[in-house]
C-alpha cells in the first residue's frame, strides 16, 4: 500500500505533523481559544472529540452534532484544519455534513471490523484524511486490517495513530506503548505516516515530553497532544491535557531529528561504522555456529548417557555468570538475559531434536 505524504493534507508549518486540541469539545469559546493559540504555534490540525467513548457510564459523552458546528466556526475564522473522532457511520455522515477536515477512528472502534467497514463505506469517494488509532489490544493485524478497509475505498490520505495498548498490569503508562508493534507497522508500510499520541499513552501531563521525544527519536512523523485552556477543569482526561502554553514549551524543547542527512562527512563516517558492525556481526554468527556444534556434541552425549536435555542448575549458572560478565562489559542484565534465553531455547530445541532422532533409530 502506498500512502500520500501528510504534507499534502495539512496546514502544518512544523517539520513534524502536529495535531493538538482538547480531548472533548466542550464549548464554542473553548474551541475558539485553543484553535487561535494552536494556529499561532504553527500547528496545522486541531483535534476535539464530539462523541466521547467512555469506559464507564454517566461520564461526559460529548456534545455530538452541536460540537461539529463549533468546530466549523473555528475553521472559518482560524487557519487550522479540524479533526474529530467518528465511531459509527452516522458520526462520519454528520462530520462530513459540517465540513470537518479530518476524521479519526478511535481505539475502541478499530477493534471492530464491522464498524470500521461501515465507516469506510460511509466515507467512500470522499477526499478526506482518515487517521486510524491502534486497537486497544496489542494486535497488529487488527490495526492493519482497519487501515486496509479505509485504503480499499481508494483513499490514500491515511495515517496511523499509536496511542498505546490496554493492560491489566499496573505500569507507569495509562496505555502500554509496546513500541515494537508500531515500528513493525511502519516497516510493513514505509509510506504510512505514523503519529504518536503521547497523551493517551502517558495518561498524565508530566510524561508527555518524554513519550513524545521517544517517538520522534524512533522516526515517527508526528504527534497528537491533548491541549485544553484549563486542563484541571476538563470534562474528560483532565490529568493528561496540557495548556497551549505547556504545549508550546514541550514543542520548543523537543528534538526534531532529521530522518536522513545529505552531509558527505556524516554519510562516510556512518558507512565506516556500519562496515565495522558488519564485521562484528559476521564474527557473532561464526561464534554462534561454533557454539551450536558443541551443543550437538552435548546432545549426543546426553543421549548416550540417557540424561535429560534441560539441566536447571547449569541453566542458572549460565544465566548468573553471563549476566555478571555482561555487567562487567557495560551491558545491562536485561539485555544479556534476553539474549541467553534465546540461545538457551535454541539449544534445548536442537538437543530435543537429537533425542528424538535417537528414539526413531531405536524403533
Ligand atoms: C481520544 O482521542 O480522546 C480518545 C478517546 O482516544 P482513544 O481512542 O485513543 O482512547
Ligand atoms: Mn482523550
Amino acid at each position: 500500500m502506498i500512502f500520500d505524504d501528510w504534507r499534502s493534507w495539512t496546514h502544518n508549518k512544523n517539520n513534524a505533523l502536529l495535531i493538538a486540541g482538547p480531548c472533548s469539545a466542550e464549548s464554542p469559546e473553548q474551541l475558539m481559544q485553543v484553535g487561535t493559540h494552536l494556529s499561532q504555534l504553527g500547528i496545522g490540525v486541531m483535534r476535539a472529540g464530539a462523541w466521547k467513548p467512555r469506559t464507564r457510564p454517566n461520564s461526559f459523552e460529548g456534545k455530538g452534532v452541536e460540537a461539529l458546528k463549533w468546530l466549523k466556526a473555528v475553521k472559518q475564522q482560524v487557519p487550522i484544519k479540524v479533526a474529530t473522532e467518528v465511531a459509527t457511520p452516522q458520526h462520519a455522515e454528520a462530520a462530513l455534513k459540517y465540513g470537518i477536515d479530518i476524521l479519526w477512528i478511535g481505539a475502541r472502534t478499530t477493534v471492530n471490523p464491522f464498524l470500521v467497514q461501515e465507516i469506510a463505506n460511509a466515507v467512500e469517494g470522499v477526499d478526506l484524511p482518515i487517521l486510524v488509532k491502534n486497537p486497544i489490544n496489542p494486535d497488529l493485524a487488527l490495526w492493519q486490517g482497519a487501515l486496509e478497509r479505509i485504503y480499499n475505498t481508494g483513499n490514500k490520505k491515511i495515517a496511523a495513530i499509536h496511542r498505546g495498548f490496554s493492560s491489566y498490569q499496573k505500569s507507569k503508562f495509562r496505555n502500554t506503548p509496546s513500541w515494537q508493534i508500531a515500528i513493525e507497522l511502519k516497516s510493513n508500510f514505509p509510506s504510512l505516516p505514523l503519529i504518536c499520541d503521547p497523551s493517551h499513552i502517558a495518561g498524565n501531563r508530566d510524561m508527555i515530553f518524554e513519550v513524545s521525544q521517544k517517538a520522534l527519536d524512533l522516526g515517527y512523523d508526528g504527534l497528537m497532544i491533548e491541549t485544553h485552556p484549563n486542563p484541571e477543569q476538563a470534562l474528560s482526561d483532565a490529568d493528561q491535557q496540557v495548556t497551549p502554553e505547556g504545549l508550546s514549551k514541550i514543542i520548543s524543547q523537543l528534538r526534531f531529528a532529521k530522518k536522513h542527512s545529505n552531509d558527505a562527512l556524516f554519510i562516510s563516517q556512518l558507512e565506516q561504522l556500519r562496515e565495522k558492525i558488519d564485521l562484528i556481526d559476521q564474527e557473532l554468527i561464526e561464534v554462534l555456529s561454533l557454539r551450536k556444534q558443541l551443543i550437538e556434541k552435548i546432545g549426543d552425549y546426553k543421549k548416550e548417557n540417557n540424561v535429560t536435555v534441560f539441566q536447571l542448575e547449569r541453566w542458572n549458572e549460565i544465566l548468573n555468570s553471563r549476566t555478571a560478565w555482561g555487567n562487567g562489559k557495560n551491558l545491562t542484565s536485561e539485555f544479556i538475559q534476553e539474549i541467553y534465553k534465546a540461545i538457551h531455547d535454541e539449544s534445548i530445541r536442537i538437543q530435543t531434536e537429537i533425542m528424538g532422532q535417537e528414539t526413531e533409530k531405536k524403533k
